[in-house]
């Protein structure tokens, strides 16, 4: 085995004599590729050379490491509960949903890695339904750090058929790639978060002259993806990878779960029950408009998906469904108080950065709630409510004497007054 004093840098000329060496792999001159590492016998090896071995071997030991270990333990449906509740507020149906839809599909994994099984479980996609700003996207994300997968967030609007302008399906799946950095395995065991999956429906209400492009043509390449097919993944874009043309990548164990607003279903499980049709009013943040809508949502079939527009086929891949509800005002308090990284518990370690501390009033928070509320965003609109609430002071707060106390009271939220800081902290 050569030691480290057999080898030099090939571009002094001096060790071994050589005034032009080339890399012994690429062929590239040490002038096109800088030094050059020189082995015994007249071998060299470039910079760039080095670099994609090492990313092979990488690669390598976490194919034979990490992903193995994957499956050393499968944590259970509770146990996945409990961590989402740290990070997601409400949506408990959801929550144990998704739990024994990743818990199973895990399990399932762990089977066909079992050479002596002969049965085999079908696999469970998951459709998530659900207004916008309601912690679609956080579950799913939420989910796969703590499974330690690889986890990508593709939108289905961006989708064309192929030879359009636009994506092609296979890009979702060089999301997830990129998201494993490159590692076929383990990107093959991830999950694929599809947003905006109602947006494909080939009824749905806004068509437009573009529909037929993004429509059940998309639908269809997406089942195929849905299904368990070996696609092939353009790099293009992508890093340095020895596989110059695609990236072959089967899909039989990627779990789907795709999330969608559904604008207008609760009409359509309205009119299925014989309720009187209800629409989104100005009224729709009131909290009887959000109980209506909660009731009926909970209600959500595949029958009523169908009749939005999903052709069968696609509705039929995604066989766990399962509908979040609405947040409510007391929800957004929490979201806003509860969670390891609520805004509250941002902002006041940003005070705290600034020699200061902060604080929220209850009534504060509500104001909070109730204003992101009127936008019908959901918690998405909370940190612009409490961002326009702080513009001043956090200009200001950097050249502000440290040590000071600052409460933030509903008059500060609805604009009424400024915030400044409180004059008996001024000791603390
Ligand atoms: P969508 O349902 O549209 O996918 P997101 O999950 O992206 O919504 O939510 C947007 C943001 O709102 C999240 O990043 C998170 O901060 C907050 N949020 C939404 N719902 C919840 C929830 N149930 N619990 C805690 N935070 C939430």
């Amino acid at each position: 085995m050569p030691s480290r004093k057999d080898f030099t840098t090939g571009n002094k000329r001096g060790s071994s004599g050589k005034k032009n060496a080339n890399c012994s792999f690429c062929g590239k001159s040490y002038r096109e590729v800088g030094p050059l590492v020189e082995g015994p016998d007249d071998v060299y090896v470039c910079g760039e050379c080095i670099e994609l071995c090492q990313s092979i071997l990488e690669q390598e030991r976490r194919r034979r490491g990490e992903s193995r270990k994957l499956f050393t333990k499968v944590p259970t449906p509770r146990e996945i509960v409990d961590h989402l509740d740290k990070y997601v507020i409400g949506q408990s149906y959801t929550k144990s949903v998704l739990a024994v839809a990743v818990h199973n599909h895990y399990k399932r994994l762990m089977l066909a890695e079992d050479s002596d099984n002969d049965v085999e479980i079908e696999k469970s996609n998951i459709m998530m339904i659900g207004p916008t700003g309601c912690g679609k996207t956080l579950l799913a994300r939420t989910l796969a750090r703590f499974l330690q997968v690889p986890f990508a967030i593709g939108d289905a609007t961006t989708l064309t058929e192929a030879g359009y302008v636009g994506e092609d399906v296979e890009n979702l799946l060089l999301k997830l790639l990129h998201a494993a950095d490159f590692d076929v395995d383990s990107a093959q065991r991830g999950i694929l978060f599809i947003d905006e999956i109602d947006k494909i429906g080939k009824t749905s209400n806004n068509v437009s002259i573009t529909r037929d492009v993004s429509g059940e043509g998309v639908q269809q390449a997406l089942l195929k993806m849905l299904e368990g097919t070996t696609a092939n993944v353009p790099p293009q874009g992508g890093r340095k990878h020895p596989e110059q043309q695609y990236i072959p990548i089967d899909t039989k164990n990627i779990l789907f779960i795709c999330g969608g607003t559904f604008v207008g279903l609760e009409d359509i499980v309205a009119k299925r029950k014989g309720h009187r049709m209800i629409g989104f009013g100005h009224d729709s943040s009131s909290e009887a408009a959000i109980r209506r809508q909660r009731d009926l949502m909970h209600d959500v079939c595949v029958d009523d998906v169908l009749e939005f527009g999903l052709i069968p086929e696609l509705v039929g891949r995604l066989p766990v469904l399962t509908s979040l509800m609405r947040l409510d005002e007391e929800d957004l308090v929490r979201i806003m108080v509860e969670p390891k990284n609520s805004l509250v518990k941002q902002y006041q370690k940003f005070f705290e950065m600034e020699g200061a501390e902060l604080e929220f009033t209850e009534d504060a928070l509500r104001e909070i709630a109730r204003t992101a509320m009127d936008k019908d965003t959901g918690a998405r609109g909370l940190r612009s409510v409490v961002e326009d609430s702080m513009f001043d002071i956090l200009f200001e707060l950097p050249d502000q004497e440290e040590g000071k106390k600052y409460v933030l009271t509903p008059e500060i939220v609805n604009g009424t007054t400024r915030m400044f800081p409180q004059d008996d902290s001024a000791a603390a």
